[in-house]
């Protein structure tokens, strides 16, 4: 589905990143694995893509830091010549009630979640416009459209991703760029390991799958996203929840 396009995954050292990459890759993409602190796992995942005979390489960016973003575009340029699809995925939650919130925890999600993605679609979208041709995918999440008790900060930043995508859509559609995002619900990933059973069953008992979901669900839409598939598909905020949010 995805044959010879270059995808850059941020955070696919990991979770939703890592299986969305995996899955790139075996869609016959030229993957690039973006990782922070995960350096083994992002080294991990493109020995596994490649033992299974398809591409990868991985850079290590801090997406919040624009010298380091700076860089890893630079790196792409050189090896790949273009970017076709950039898939905005790296982000933190933290929970917190307003009253205990300190300053430095908001900058700390609204950097990684929201000035990460604004970097890096920056730079994807300047080597897009002069291809005439290019994907973003963000990920927001069902916080983000529902808000969620103890997650103003994190919902907020997930909220932001709603109208940077839509934005840039209508921005960008004149260059063939076509930007969406995915709302998933709850994923099992390392995110939610900071809750107990309790607290999972009582999430799982709101969804009308009765299951939480998997990386490899979000992973789906955001490869059909990215393939000529979803070619007629803009501005959209796609949610992968298992309908829990209706
Ligand atoms: P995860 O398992 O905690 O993985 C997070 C990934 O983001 C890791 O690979 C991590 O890389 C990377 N990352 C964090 N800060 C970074 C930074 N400053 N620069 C570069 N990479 C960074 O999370 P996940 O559950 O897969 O979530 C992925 C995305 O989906 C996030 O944007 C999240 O908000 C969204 N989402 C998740 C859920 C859910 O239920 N899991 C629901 C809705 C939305 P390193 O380990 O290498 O630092």
């Amino acid at each position: 589905m995805l044959e010879g396009k270059v995808v850059l995954v941020t955070g696919a050292s990991r979770g939703i990143g890592r299986a969305t990459a995996l899955m790139a890759a075996q869609n016959h993409a030229k993957v690039i694995v973006n990782y922070n602190n995960s350096e083994d796992k992002a080294a991990e995942l493109v020995d596994m893509i490649r033992e299974q005979g398809y591409e990868a390489t991985m850079i290590k960016a801090d997406v919040s830091n624009e010298d380091e973003v700076k860089q890893m575009f630079k790196q792409i340029k050189k090896d790949y010549s273009r970017i076709d699809v950039l898939v905005n995925n790296a982000g933190i939650m933290k929970d917190s009630l307003l009253m205990f919130t300190k300053a430095e925890l908001f900058d700390e999600i609204i950097n990684t979640n929201c000035k990460g993605t604004f970097l890096c679609s920056r730079y994807a979208s300047k080597m897009m416009i002069k291809q005439k041709s290019g994907k973003i995918i963000n990920l927001s999440s069902i916080i983000g459209t529902q808000g969620s008790k103890g997650q103003s900060i994190y919902s907020g930043s997930k909220a932001f991703i709603v109208g940077f995508t839509k934005s840039l859509a209508k921005e960008l559609g004149s260059y063939n760029i076509k930007v969406n995002a995915v709302a998933p619900g709850s994923i099992e990933t390392d995110m939610l390991k900071i809750y107990d059973d309790e607290i999972l069953e009582n999430l799982k008992s709101n969804i009308s799958l009765e299951r939480l979901g998997k990386p490899e669900d979000v992973a789906n839409v955001i490869i059909f996203l990215s393939s000529d598939m979803g070619n007629y598909v803009s501005g959209q905020v796609i949610g992968v929840d298992g309908c829990q949010t209706l």
